[in-house]
């Protein structure tokens, strides 16, 4: 069978991956410019920076999986089980891709077609199957006789308007229900190596900060840069603020924190950071429509809920 999944995030390519291992032919449409979608590492002035998810865990037997292929592959290592002088934190094993959050994708992303830059505007469906087009670009318009989609809900529930899809009223009440938190991000680089100790990490220093991290003692860059994640407090409050208005407290706290000077920065806006409330399953299947809906809004927060989230939505095909 011939599918189309929307969305580069883990959970499609999770998806993609399983659905063309059993053998359908899959292609993946992504709008940015890479797989990984909130896995996502950027190069800033030579150094290598995770701007989004930092770790993720494998707990659940499918994720161990997952984890054994990404290891023979060489793509991830562990990272850290635990932060000195934080016994009130949950230990276990945190996992890091080795050069940054997007290789774990990107080692799935081999098995399948992709197709990068490619924002989906309009989705049709008719006797024949699934139209999906592109905005813009280069005006791509693909077939397939199903259709995945993994994208963030708010952007759902605005492409099924926009291509004026129509679903049943308590699929589309509970898709509705789905909230995510911000997240306001700094991407630093800095004078020198922080006094951090391994894992590099700092939560909550103060309430305006969630996390801090020294990219350089993580392992995947070699010149030192630090990543900040504002609360989702502060972030809504900031959201539509200046940047001068809104990074100074932060670069602030992490320069005292870290013992450095963060010689220059970016800022990147998360709108949809992580699931508070969820659809209320791993994901949304019909055989009748040949749709599948998948993400962390379905499988919860954490990229191993994500991942599952396409693991469950590929096996609803499959099956
Ligand atoms: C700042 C931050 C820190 C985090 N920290 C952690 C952490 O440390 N550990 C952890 O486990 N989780 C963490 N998370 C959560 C984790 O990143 C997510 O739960 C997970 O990555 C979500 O994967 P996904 O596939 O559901 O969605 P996404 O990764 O958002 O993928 C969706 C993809 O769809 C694409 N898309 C959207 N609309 C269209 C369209 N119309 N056409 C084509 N493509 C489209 C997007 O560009 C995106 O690539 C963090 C998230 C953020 C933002």
């Amino acid at each position: 069978m011939k599918i189309i999944v929307v969305g580069a995030g883990i959970s499609g390519c999770v998806c993609a991956w399983r659905l063309e291992r059993a053998g359908h032919e899959v292609t993946l449409l992504e709008k940015g410019r890479g797989v990984g979608g909130r896995m996502a590492t950027r190069r800033m002035e030579g150094a290598r920076i995770d701007h989004g998810a930092q770790f993720f865990t494998a707990r659940d037997p499918r994720m161990l999986e997952l984890l054994s292929h990404w290891q023979k592959e060489n793509a991830v290592t562990p990272w850290y089980d635990h932060i000195p002088g934080r016994p009130d934190l949950p230990t276990g094993h945190r996992y890091r891709g080795m050069d940054g959050m997007t290789s774990p994708a990107k080692i799935l992303a081999r098995e399948f077609r992709v197709e990068t830059r490619f924002f989906v505007e309009h989705i049709y469906r008719n006797e024949s199957g699934w139209s999906v087009e592109e905005k813009g670009g280069e005006g791509r318009m693909l077939k397939s006789d199903h259709l995945v989609l993994t994208i963030p809900s708010v952007q759902l529930l605005d492409l099924f308007q926009r291509s004026e899809y129509e679903l049943d009223d308590f699929t589309l009440s509970r898709l509705r229900s789905i909230r995510h938190t911000r997240c306001l991000a700094v991407l630093g680089i800095m004078d020198r190596p922080s006094m951090l100790e391994h894992p590099g990490t700092i939560t909550h220093p103060v309430d305006e900060i969630d996390w801090i991290s020294d990219n350089q003692i993580k392992g995947i860059s070699e010149d030192p840069s630090c990543t900040i994640h504002a609360s989702d407090e502060y972030s809504q409050k900031f959201w539509d603020a200046p940047d001068p208005e809104r990074i100074p407290q932060l670069l602030s706290v992490t320069e005292d924190q870290l013992g450095v000077k963060i010689t220059s920065w970016a800022s990147h806006r998360w709108g949809f950071a992580k699931p508070v409330v969820t659809f209320g399953a791993s994901h949304w299947h019909s055989s009748e429509r040949n749709l599948t809906l998948a993400g962390d809004g379905f499988g919860g927060e954490r990229i191993e809920n994500a991942a599952l989230s396409g693991w469950d939505a590929a096996d609803s095909i499959i099956l």
